[in-house]
């Protein structure tokens, strides 16, 4: 009776190429904007994995057999697919994440992007071949792993998948997706439009859950590779227990971005590209302006963004957090700062939103004079909040920053090349920004951060995932008997 009272059906997991109905435990998925249950997710156990395991291992000789140019077929006819349903995609992630319709939309867009690095692949991914001795040719080729998991968080339901999906499966793997329990609606999506793309059945499964599903998939054996993205507690979990199982992992953890703003940045462009950092997806980025240094007299700055922080108006172009939890946690830690002397020069605590009483939102935050020994300085908040410290030069704030575990982003505002040169070389960060609040390096670049924010070698996209999802197969060959000796031969 209940479930008919839901928005969406219970979702099912996608295995074979089937939605396979569940009838074991299950979660109420919530919607953030509203507080109403939408729908419920499965906990798959270990029995669930199993069986989207065998079926991945059924379809993989055929799908790895497959010339890569074939293949990037199917994510050309996706693409395509994505953009006719651009909207469709993107009011689904705004209901089940609570993020504003407009980043939604820019979450799909850069699914899109993503995409299109796929299938430019064949052009990356020709071998090397060399005459290493009379008569006798070394090649090498990338070859895929076989049997993949991606396990995915909260904060890009459409998106993350995308940092995985498209070039793990181009690159001739099958993949086990492990959404976020928090988010899993856009995965029946993914599902469906790339069957309708024309992907065989069995290369690409969802198997929906939390902790006990994440496990079976770092202790299956034949899974070869495991990306992870998360936080910073829970990728450790991951990366150690993969690894333990002698599998290939990256897994990409949680995140504090410092921002560097000098007395000579331009006010209004660092205002503008500060203010959007901090509050943008309300907060909920891994790459999201979380502490700024305020170096030297920056006050007329700190004036504007505050300024700036007051025209965002919650359930307009502010959305939700996720969970009531997560509300109660930025709140606190705002509280916290507060009591021990930090000055709140924006508040968005209590934030109710007419018509969405339920739903779980936050107000941008400006808070100034925060010490760097602060929980609020220190730890991710992840939310719409904006903890500035004040620093007498630019090496205190580069200290500051490279003292932090994480090391995802770090962003300069200045008009000086020497000043920005200095925070390009001295930032323990992955990914630097120069007048630029949220530096995420597009394709063909790779994402991936330092320190905490990463663990493993490569980045999840761009290039270096190439080397991620395949192995490098070299092989040797002679046909020519009048070449008599050849190297070790
Ligand atoms: P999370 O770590 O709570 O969950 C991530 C995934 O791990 C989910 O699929 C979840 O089901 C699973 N999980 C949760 N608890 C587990 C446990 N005990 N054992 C095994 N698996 C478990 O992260 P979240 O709250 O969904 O996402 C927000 C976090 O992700 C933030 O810290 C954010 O910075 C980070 N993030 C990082 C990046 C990056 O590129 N570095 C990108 C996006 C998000």
């Amino acid at each position: 009776m209940e479930t008919l009272k839901l928005k969406y059906p219970a979702i099912a997991n996608y295995i074979g190429g089937q939605f396979i109905p569940f009838t074991g435990k299950a979660l109420d998925v919530q919607s953030p904007i509203s507080g109403e249950v939408i729908s419920t997710v499965p906990l798959s156990g270990s029995n669930d994995l199993h069986l989207a395991v065998e079926k991945a291992k059924a379809a993989w000789p055929a799908w790895a057999a497959m010339p890569v140019k074939e293949r990037v077929q199917v994510f050309y006819r996706y693409k395509t697919l994505m953009e006719k349903h651009l909207d469709e995609l993107s009011r689904l992630v705004q209901e089940e994440n609570g993020k504003t319709f407009e980043e939604a939309k820019a979450e799909v867009e850069k699914s899109i992007e993503l995409t299109e690095f796929a299938c430019s692949l064949p052009q990356l991914i020709s071998g090397e071949l060399l005459e290493v001795s009379r008569g006798v040719e070394c090649r090498v080729d990338h070859k895929p792993l076989g049997i993949v998991a991606s396990i995915a968080p909260f904060n890009f339901p459409h998106m993350v998948p995308h940092w995985t999906i498209p070039n793990a499966i181009a690159l001739g793997n099958c993949m086990i997706l492990k959404p976020s329990e928090q988010v899993p609606l856009s995965a029946v999506k993914i599902a469906n439009m790339l069957k309708e793309a024309g992907l065989p059945d069995g290369v690409f499964n969802v198997v929906n859950g939390d902790r006990e599903i994440v496990e079976a998939i770092c202790d299956h054996p034949d899974i070869t590779a495991v990306s992870f993205v998360g936080s910073t507690k829970i990728a450790k979990v991951v990366y150690r227990r993969a690894t333990d199982n002698l599998k290939r992992c990256v897994a990409l953890g949680g995140a504090k971005n410092h921002l560097i703003v000098l007395p000579d940045a331009h006010p209004d462009m660092t205002a503008s590209n500060v203010t959007a950092s901090m509050s943008g997806c309300a907060g909920q980025r891994c790459m999201a302006a979380s502490a700024m240094m305020a170096v030297g007299e920056v006050d007329h700055i700190v004036q504007k963004i505050a300024e700036e922080a007051k025209k965002i108006i919650p359930g307009k172009n502010l959305g939700a957090v996720i969970s009531k939890a997560a509300k109660e946690r930025i709140e606190r830690y705002i509280s916290e700062a507060e009591a021990a002397g930090a000055k709140v020069l924006v508040d968005g605590r209590n934030c109710i939103v007419p018509g969405k009483e339920d739903g779980f939102y936050v107000g941008p935050t400006v808070i100034d004079y925060v010490q760097p020994d602060m929980a609020i300085a220190k730890e991710e908040v992840f939310g719409p909040v904006l903890a500035i410290v004040r620093t007498k030069d630019l090496d205190e704030a580069l200290r500051i920053e490279n003292d932090s575990t994480y090391g995802n982003a770090a962003s300069v505002f200045t008009q000086s090349g020497g000043a920005a040169r200095q925070v390009m070389e001295r930032a323990s960060a992955g990914m630097v920004g120069v007048n630029i609040g949220v530096p995420v390096p597009r394709e063909p670049f790779s994402f991936g951060g330092w320190n905490e924010s990463k663990f493993g070698v490569n980045d999840i996209t761009g290039k270096s995932s190439i080397e991620f999802w395949t192995r490098l197969k070299k092989t040797s060959v002679k046909w020519n008997p009048e070449a008599k000796v050849n190297w070790m031969s």
